[in-house]
């Protein structure tokens, strides 16, 4: 037999799903990338066709015919739905969800493709009920009732869902008053020639960094652009797009957190008068696929977006850039586990394109593509016209009386910066009050009831929340042991913004996190009024760490460095370091010369010490030489695979299997380490263990997933844990 459609569906199962070709389809037309309806179950469901082979497993009597095809074009073009393909394979993720990834939530339930100038709604005398109600027994015409009204209107494609005769129905609708057919804008008009505001005179090494990715039009070439915070990265990126976009081509950009960087959008939209396509997670529905489809025509020059934006639909690419490219969010951590970073430079490789990683604090990872030849390296050493780097000075906080988490000379300095008209940013990368409650008569600590962990205290809202499962409760005021008043100890940044309010009662102050800046809005307005000058003292989490311009900004504080000096995980010192250098390149990216102080109780620590002797750098190239001696990644590869259950045993008992299976398939070059219960087993209400897969390379790993997943999904042991498989984590837990 011929024709066998082995499509995608968003379920969570390996594996793609065998079909006949609808009837009276063109086979011609069934090209892979286009959407049909399928039935699946009961069910009748959007599916995208992945390829058509000559043979299914299943015997012809079991084989479903597709009832419909959507699209008249492919979704994905060729080189898209390999990558995606490719993801799904290398992430080991069903490739129904990595595809449905990458649709905006409307061509997953079957919206056209185009913006079609022909949709239906329920009409205002029916929502109102002014109509004679329909026959009982026209259960076709009621259910395309309710599927209207459920709605806010539907296209061809949407209503396609409910059954192939749609139209008859819609029709006999319309007849009867229930419907109203509506004309929608037409398609998007071609794009005209984007002018670019003008941009700043580059300096000799923007200049040649420009040179460099301009230059490698027309072929796949890596970059890392490493420039200290403030060096003019993004001019750097500006001006290399502009060349893309005179090309008339299109730049992918790709930032870590669009919510947390207002100017950086708004920096491109100035540059550029043409429509931006963004693309975030917090966006509505059909704003996504308006962005998606700008995208996807070419009708937007610059596509900028997060994480999910990396499988944006480009109909001329010609560049990507990775902001920040050391940044965490990249990574997804739940689901389908991907990186963003590293599948830029797969999709550069296979668009035959430039790909511009930047940051200020690279990953070991692009620093080590750099040293072996892999990448090339553009430099920006200094800041820009005027400014200069922050010198760094740790305080020892064994030597230094302190108030509260501030050392004494930590206070005299806010002072002085503050009299001198600059403004200081503290930071504290732990939200509410303080980060346990104690009873000091008996030693009780607040605990969560469902995580291994203690409850922070949030005094405002006179409550404790778990930073892990979300838990909530009162805070009691006695100690439920024996009775005494219990104590919040520790510091959060919301008590730091007490401490400060008291000792700088008259500095305005403002406070940024996540439980500060929760409203729509809000952190654009705080941003603004310390953009303005209106705000002198700032206090906040690693929100403050990103990517924000502050110009008056003369003194950093890191209040508490310590956290993550001795973390467990093998990238915990990376990660600190990296933070470091972010917040502390806050200070002085204007005229005022900048100081950083960092307060700990551990100034001899050899990560704090290369930092302030010689900078990232220093700290790179040691952490560099300890990840290869103890083979860590980047000098190997690791995948891990995870497992939480109710009771303790019950994830131990599938790892183990999987162990015993994994060692059984002898697969050479792969270590199995475990498996090992997570550092904090327990979390909302769930036991965590893991097992831990390393090799040289990716391929031997690679090689062993191939047997081992379908067999680990077999096992009985499966049933009863949630599990799942990490290839590159960012960390084992
Ligand atoms: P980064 O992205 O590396 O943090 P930016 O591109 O944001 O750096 O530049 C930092 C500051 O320097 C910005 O205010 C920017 O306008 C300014 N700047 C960048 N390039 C130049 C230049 N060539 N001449 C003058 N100012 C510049
Ligand atoms: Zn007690
Ligand atoms: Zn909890």
């Amino acid at each position: 037999m011929s024709n066998v459609l082995a499509i995608a569906i968003d379920a969570p199962l390996r594996r793609l799903f065998d079909y006949r070709a609808p009837t009276q389809v063109d086979p011609d037309a069934l090209r892979p990338g286009v959407r049909l309806w399928v039935p699946f179950g009961r069910r009748r469901v959007v599916g995208v066709l992945v390829e058509t082979r000559d043979h299914s497993e299943l015997p012809d009597s079991k084989l479903k015919a597709a009832h419909a095809l959507i699209d008249d074009e492919p979704v994905f073009d060729p080189l898209l739905l390999d990558l995606l393909k490719w993801s799904a394979d290398y992430y080991r993720h069903p490739p129904g969800e990595v595809i449905a990834a990458a649709l905006p939530a409307p061509l997953r339930a079957g919206a056209a493709l185009h913006e079609t100038s022909e949709r239906w709604t329920l009409s205002a005398a029916a929502r109102t009920g002014q109509l004679p109600s329909l026959p009982a027994r026209a259960n076709r015409l009621l259910e395309v009732a309710d599927f209207l009204r459920a709605r806010d209107g539907a296209d061809a494609a949407e209503l396609g869902g409910i059954s192939n005769r749609w139209r008859d129905h819609v029709r006999e609708l319309e007849k009867r008053g229930w419907v109203t057919r509506l004309r929608v804008n037409d398609p998007p008009p071609p794009r005209a020639e984007v002018r670019t505001a003008q941009g700043l005179d580059p300096t000799p090494e923007q200049r040649h960094a420009i040179d460099a990715i301009v230059g490698a039009h027309g072929g796949f070439a890596p970059f890392l652009l490493h420039g200290v915070t403030g060096s003019g990265k993004t001019e750097v990126y500006l001006r290399a797009i502009e060349a893309v976009v005179a090309r008339g081509e299109q730049a992918l950009v790709l930032v870590p957190e669009i919510a947390l960087t207002p100017q950086l959008v708004a920096r491109f939209a100035a540059r550029f008068d043409a429509p931006l396509a963004v693309l975030h997670s917090s966006l509505a529905d059909q704003e996504r696929l308006r962005a998606w489809r700008a995208a996807r025509s070419g009708t937007a020059p610059v596509v900028i977006g997060t994480r999910s934006a990396i499988f944006a639909p480009l109909s001329r690419p010609g560049l990507i850039v990775v902001d920040e490219e050391h940044d965490s969010s990249y990574k997804q951590q739940e689901g389908f586990r991907y990186s963003a970073r590293d599948l830029a430079l797969v999709r550069a490789q296979r668009l035959g394109v430039p790909v511009v990683l930047g940051s200020a604090t690279p990953s070991l990872e692009s620093l080590e593509r750099v040293r072996s030849g892999k990448a090339t390296l553009l430099e920006l050493p200094n800041r820009t016209a005027g400014a200069s780097q922050p010198a760094l000075h740790l305080i020892d906080l064994r030597k230094h009386a302190e108030t509260q988490g501030i050392a004494t000379p930590t206070v005299l300095a806010v002072k002085r910066h503050l009299d001198a008209g600059g403004q200081v940013l503290l930071y504290l990368n732990r939200r509410g009050y303080a980060p346990s409650l104690f009873c000091p008569s008996c030693g009780w600590v607040a605990p969560c009831p469902r995580c291994d962990a203690r409850l922070t205290v949030h005094q405002r809202e006179h409550r404790l929340h778990c930073h892990h499962c979300g838990t909530e409760q009162r805070v009691p005021e006695h100690c439920p042991n024996c009775s005494e008043v219990v104590k919040p100890v520790g510091q959060g940044t919301e008590r730091m913004e007490e401490t400060l309010a008291r000792l700088f009662p008259d500095v305005p102050l403002e406070r940024i996190d996540r439980d500060a800046v929760r409203r729509r809005g809000a952190l654009e307005e705080a941003l603004d009024r310390v953009t303005r000058g209106e705000v002198r003292l700032l206090v906040g989490t690693q929100m403050l760490t990103k990517g924000h311009h502050f110009p008056d900004v003369s003194l950093v504080v890191v209040l508490n460095a310590d956290q993550g000096l001795f973390g467990t995980d093998f990238r915990a010192s990376e990660r600190l370091a990296q933070t470091i250098v972010q917040v502390a390149g806050r200070a002085g990216r204007a005229e005022r010369p900048g100081e950083v102080l960092i307060q700990t109780e551990y100034p001899e620590h050899p990560l704090l010490a290369q930092l302030v002797a010689g900078g990232y750098d220093a700290f790179a190239s040691a952490a560099l030489e300890e990840r290869r001696q103890a083979r860590w990644p980047p000098f190997a590869r690791v995948a891990v695979l995870r497992a939480e259950a109710a009771r303790r045993e019950t994830p131990l008992e599938f790892l183990e299997r999987a162990r015993e299976i994994a060692e059984s398939l002898a697969t050479s070059g792969v270590e199995v380490l475990g498996p090992a219960a997570a550092p904090m087993e327990r979390r909302a209400g769930h036991y965590r263990a893991q097992l831990l897969l390393h090799a040289a390379t990716h391929s031997p790993l690679q090689r062993l997933f191939s047997r081992w997943l379908p067999a680990i999904e077999e096992l009985p042991e499966a049933r009863k844990v949630r599990w799942s498989l990490d290839v590159d984590p960012l960390e084992l837990f």
